[in-house]
């Protein structure tokens, strides 16, 4: 067993994932993650697509990518009507019914505005209008102008919206919920692992932490990042379904829980070697984990990482209520990933091959 003593950063967590960061516009939350990691590693660089590299030991011939995907879902603004509402395209996968209702801050080069997702009220809707989910075409944001003329002065097209929601305490166990978790906490918890390597750097491995970009409509940051890494190993950190809220099937995501440690991702995107190895940690230093079957390409990171020929894992982060305004999630896994990959990392030795066969 190894010295894993970590305390997560909670102010910097509720920093993180309260800064606007819809995908494609992921630059002021990638901009605090390099504020807090560029005294800290050796060398913290961005590429043109907007990842943010931070790199331990960059001189190592064995590399290992690490990628939490900094972008959240959001709204694009497609088009300002005569009345002064905003008509929006959607940035990654919406449930339509969680939008009505909701507030969002809507960001532009003139600063940033609070709208709400407006909707024809109860009362006004007929018979079979109640019984359907709103569709996306119709889903509108109102920040409160009286025209167009007002609207355009403050927004322009192709300027983007994210829900209006701060970081919260929930409950007496240690679960804390947001919008956008998904995948801030990845980013998140990239840069505590970097900052805990940073304190003794005398292991076999270069590290790159890299904050993704664009994750949400094709993993297209993570492609730039390990094509231009070749890392030998990666694994991708991103939110995973949990089967403790109602209705959903233990049959189809596993009986995973919040609090009950990372959850493992095992399967064909995913390097047997890794898998065993993070398991193989885990239960040498008593860290709680649990098991998650992907029987095909994962929709993460870890997808692109392994087209790169790279071992890949997958490090699940507990989540309920994923893509809406009120993510959950425990703080009690987060340092339990953190424990568990830093001594992963530290664990690795030039006789590692990771080769499955
Ligand atoms: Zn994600």
């Amino acid at each position: 067993m190894i010295n894993l003593s970590y305390e997560l950063n909670e102010e910097f967590l509720a920093k993180l994932v309260t800064t606007p960061r819809a995908t494609g516009y992921e630059f002021p939350a990638q901009r605090v993650i390099k504020s807090y990691l560029e005294n800290v590693v050796d060398k913290i660089k961005s590429d043109r697509v907007g990842n943010l590299y931070a790199i331990i030991n960059p001189d190592r011939p064995f590399k290992i990518m690490l990628a939490g995907h900094i972008d959240q879902i959001g709204f694009q603004i497609s088009h300002i009507d005569d009345e002064g509402f905003l008509w929006i395209l959607p940035l990654g996968g919406f449930d339509t019914t969680t939008l009505p209702g909701k507030r969002v801050i809507v960001s532009s080069k003139n600063g940033q505005f609070k709208g709400v997702i407006g909707k024809k009220a109860i009362h006004l809707m007929k018979a079979e209008e109640r019984k359907k989910a709103p569709e996306m075409e119709k889903i509108y944001i109102d920040i409160g102008c009286k025209d167009k003329e007002e609207a355009s002065k403050k927004v322009d097209i192709g300027d983007f919206a994210v829900f209006d929601y701060g970081y919260e305490r929930l409950g007496d166990n240690n679960l804390a919920v947001a919008a956008g978790f998904d995948d801030a906490i990845g980013s998140f918890i990239v840069a505590e692992i970097m900052k805990e390597l940073a304190k003794d750097k005398n292991f076999y491995a270069g590290v790159y932490g890299i904050s993704t970009v664009q994750e949400e409509i094709g993993m297209r940051g993570a492609h730039v990042a390990a094509k231009a890494i070749n890392p030998d190993v990666g694994i991708a950190f991103d939110v995973e379904h949990t089967a403790d809220a109602p209705e959903i099937e233990k049959k189809r995501v596993g009986d995973t829980k919040l609090g009950c440690g990372p959850i493992i991702s095992i399967g064909p995107n995913l390097n047997p070697v890794v898998v065993k190895g993070l398991i193989d940690i885990a239960e040498k230093n008593e860290i709680p984990y649990q098991k998650h079957a992907e029987p095909r390409g994962t929709g993460t990171d870890a997808n692109a990482i392994q087209l790169s020929g790279a071992a890949t894992g997958l490090v699940g982060i507990p989540n309920r209520y994923m893509h809406t305004a009120s993510e959950v999630i425990c703080l009690d896994d987060i340092e339990n990933i953190v424990k568990l990959v830093v001594a992963f990392i530290k664990s690795i030795k030039e006789e590692d091959t990771f080769l499955p066969i």
